[in-house]
């Protein structure tokens, strides 16, 4: 038990519903429900109002990489603040956390990826993206060279920039997005797309609609490609092995930007720092947030190759956020950062734990309402069908049945995170065996009462195909 003195638990829900609007959520449903209200948490485990204890196999939003309740962290930003809480690098002026940090990216980054641009998060630094490539052909006298290529139901963030580079049909529907001059191709869901060819042909087939669109938009008008080495929000999407080189094969064929989206993939959560290093592709550019600072402290940025940074520094880059290269969120990052250096924290999870956690989640594909199970480094997914002989979807619209799992999972204190009718997990990269088992033994049974619960409500139909 861990309740802590605050006030019960429904007047905090009825004060949060009063005054609080929730992302990505139906706040007229949740003030009925109530929130839940996490109000401590340590390693791998978030504790609620209500005292329980809760497995986050969640890691946050994918964010909090080494664990909640680092001491270090905290130290690193009490001195920061003490000593320099905050100051601009706008106006020919820098400090020690942006120049550290910098370094440090450089030194982890691959190859010549060594210059940071910073935002505030993962969507700013999106948005910095598409300034920077737009900057750097209009350099170069291709003005005309603006189109970024994307792909449907990526997840590049919220903003207007991020949400237009992303693909989620929602989220365009909201506002008149994609902005223009922002191109969707399809993407690599084998699982629910992939029809009667076999993965690698489905892989092939998926990565050449990027020749196919540069050919069709024209060649003098693409400028970069950006893509998540494996697609996180989306439903954890693990490509087929044949898309990322071919993929690459057509960046350099046409010569266009090859953006990664490493915001999710990032510092270890593939089990390389970075997701292009575990998906072997040789990306221009790299968006990092989330586990940059482990979710301690709001930072973003980009990362660019020293061509890039050449190129848009000849002239003046008319881009920047009050926050960029904020002294104590680059400290902790720095902070976080040293800390998986310095606890082999990656090797650990590629040699060791990792391993065993997608051993015990293939055997999630054992359970009747479980087709396949997917899993990189430390973020894995299970599609949820009622045939797995034929890949059915169920007939109740998507999501229905991937939200009652989800309930299950709450009951039973593991947050796992439903994507349409997909389950999907990101735990801390620090979860040890112990803690894996917990995760899986939930994860079980909440797969068991959710089936139950689905035939109950008589769901368990199949969709025509
Ligand atoms: C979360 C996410 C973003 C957006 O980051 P925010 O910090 O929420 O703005 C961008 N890209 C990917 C791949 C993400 O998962």
């Amino acid at each position: 038990m861990n309740i802590r003195n605050h006030f019960p638990t429904e007047e905090l829900q009825k004060r949060d519903a009063a005054h609080h609007l929730h992302p990505f959520s139906a706040q007229d449903d949740l003030a009925k429900k109530g929130s839940k209200i996490i109000t401590s948490a340590q390693g791998v485990y978030v504790f609620d109002s209500n005292g329980e204890q809760i497995l986050d196999a969640m890691a946050g939003l994918w964010c909090v990489n080494i664990g909640y309740g680092r001491e270090e962290l905290a130290q690193a930003a009490e001195r920061q603040m003490r000593e320099l809480p905050y100051y601009n690098t706008f106006f020919q002026t820098t400090h020690i956390p942006a120049i550290d940090l910098s370094e440090k990216l450089a030194q982890l980054a691959p190859r010549d990826l060594n210059h940071v641009f910073y935002a505030g998060s993962g969507s700013e630094a999106n948005d910095t993206n598409i300034r920077i490539v737009r900057q750097y052909w209009a350099s170069l006298g291709y003005s005309e060279k603006n189109i970024i290529i994307s792909r449907k139901n990526a997840y590049h963030g919220s903003t207007l920039g991020g949400a237009s580079l992303g693909g989620m049909s929602a989220m365009h529907k909201q506002g008149g997005l994609p902005i223009p001059d922002v191109h969707h191709i399809n993407q690599p869901d084998w699982w629910a797309e992939g029809g009667e060819l076999n993965p690698e042909e489905f892989g092939l087939a998926r990565a050449r609609e990027l020749e196919e669109a540069i050919i069709e938009l024209g060649e003098n008008r693409v400028a970069a490609f950006i893509a998540e080495p494996v697609q996180g929000a989306g439903g954890v999407i693990v490509p087929p092995d044949t898309y990322w080189p071919e993929i690459q094969r057509i960046c350099d064929k046409y010569e266009i930007i090859l953006i990664a989206d490493e915001v999710i993939c990032g510092f270890g959560r593939t089990g390389n720092w970075f997701g292009s290093q575990t998906m072997n592709i040789r990306p221009d550019i790299m968006t990092i947030a989330k586990g940059l600072s482990s979710g301690y402290q709001p930072i973003g940025g980009s990362i660019v190759t020293k061509k890039i940074a050449d190129v848009i520094g000849k002239d003046e880059f008319n881009h920047g956020y009050t926050y960029s290269s904020h002294p104590v969120a680059a400290a902790v990052a720095l902070a976080n950062l040293n800390i998986i250096e310095s606890e082999g924290i990656i090797d650990r999870v590629r040699n060791d734990t990792a391993p065993y956690l997608a051993t015990k989640w293939a055997t999630l594909a054992d359970h009747p309402m479980v087709g396949e199970a997917k899993i990189v480094g430390m973020m894995g997914s299970i599609a949820l069908t009622p045939n797995k002989t034929n890949r059915a979807r169920f007939l109740a619209p998507s999501g229905t049945v991937g939200y009652i799992c989800r309930e299950r999972c709450f009951a039973n204190n593991l947050i796992m995170r439903h994507v349409g009718d997909r389950m999907i997990i990101s735990p801390p990269l620090i979860i040890d065996k112990e803690q894996i088992d917990i995760l899986i033994e939930r994860a079980w049974k909440s797969l068991d009462e959710g089936m139950s619960n689905v035939k109950e409500k008589k769901l368990w139909e199949s969709a025509p195909i």
